[in-house]
């Protein structure tokens, strides 16, 4: 059993990075900000209690996060592994991710935090899109979806900008990251277990610097 966490401001590229990290490792990607996405689009009770702060951006009360984050891993397809993208948030996440993987004999063997300034997030954000129909993430302007002959295709209605993508809500979420969330980087230095990748490079360099971390880990 190997656990990773992805850290990082939003827009970072921690969701883009995991569907490459999951190929390569077979460990299942957990994202709290999706489990919650989908919790909302079928209308349950907990996705209606998160909506609010999430259209805020603010943080989901921990207790609402864990008690999810819990019932996630419950679920018979955790075996090999995780890779946590977007949790913890906070130290006291993080404290009680410890105590529960300890208790089923597991523990954080790596986290990596993708490091990117303010800037360059607000633009990325502000060009995120995702397919309605297969979910899949792209970029307005740097990886744009493009058709069999290879027209870029953003504008069509296929493509759509999640509700919280707005500026405002964004710096909210940036200034939140910084206050609550960027305590856990000194956390897991301190264990030993930190690796920082240069988040700015292009995704292709960020999946080689990042894969070269996967290898040692998995080897
Ligand atoms: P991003 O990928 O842009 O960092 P996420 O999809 O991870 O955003 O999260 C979207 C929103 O969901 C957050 O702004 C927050 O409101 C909520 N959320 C997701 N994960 C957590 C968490 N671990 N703790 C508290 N709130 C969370
Ligand atoms: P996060 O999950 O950390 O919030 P995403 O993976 O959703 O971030 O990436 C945010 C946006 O930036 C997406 O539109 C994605 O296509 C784009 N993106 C991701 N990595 C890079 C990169 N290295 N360079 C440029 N754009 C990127």
């Amino acid at each position: 059993m190997k656990n990773i966490i992805f850290i990082g401001p939003p827009g970072a590229g921690k969701g883009t990075q995991a569907q490459i990290a999951v190929e390569r490792t077979g460990l299942v990607h957990v994202s709290t900000g999706d489990l919650f996405r989908a919790a909302l689009k079928q209308g349950t009770e907990l996705g209606l209690k998160a909506k609010g702060y999430m259209d805020a951006g603010e943080l989901v009360p921990d207790t609402l996060v864990i008690d999810m984050l819990l019932e996630r891993l419950d679920k018979p397809d955790i075996t090999t592994g995780v890779i946590f993208d977007g949790f913890p948030r906070t130290l006291e996440q993080a404290h009680t991710l410890d105590t529960t993987l300890a208790a089923r004999s597991s523990q954080i063997d790596s986290v990596v935090l993708f490091k990117v300034d303010d800037d360059v997030l607000l633009k990325r954000i502000s060009g995120r899109i995702s397919s309605k129909v297969t979910g899949m993430v792209y970029n307005k302007y740097f990886d744009p979806p493009r058709d069999a002959e290879g027209n870029d295709i953003s504008d069509s209605d296929e493509f759509v900008q999640r509700a919280d993508d707005s500026e405002e809500t964004v710096r909210n979420r940036l200034k939140v990251y910084h206050t609550q969330t960027e305590p856990l980087i000194d956390y897991y230095n301190e264990r030993g277990v930190l690796h920082t990748i240069n988040g700015e490079q292009a995704m292709e360099q960020v999946t080689s610097d990042l894969l070269q971390v996967l290898d040692e880990l998995m080897a």
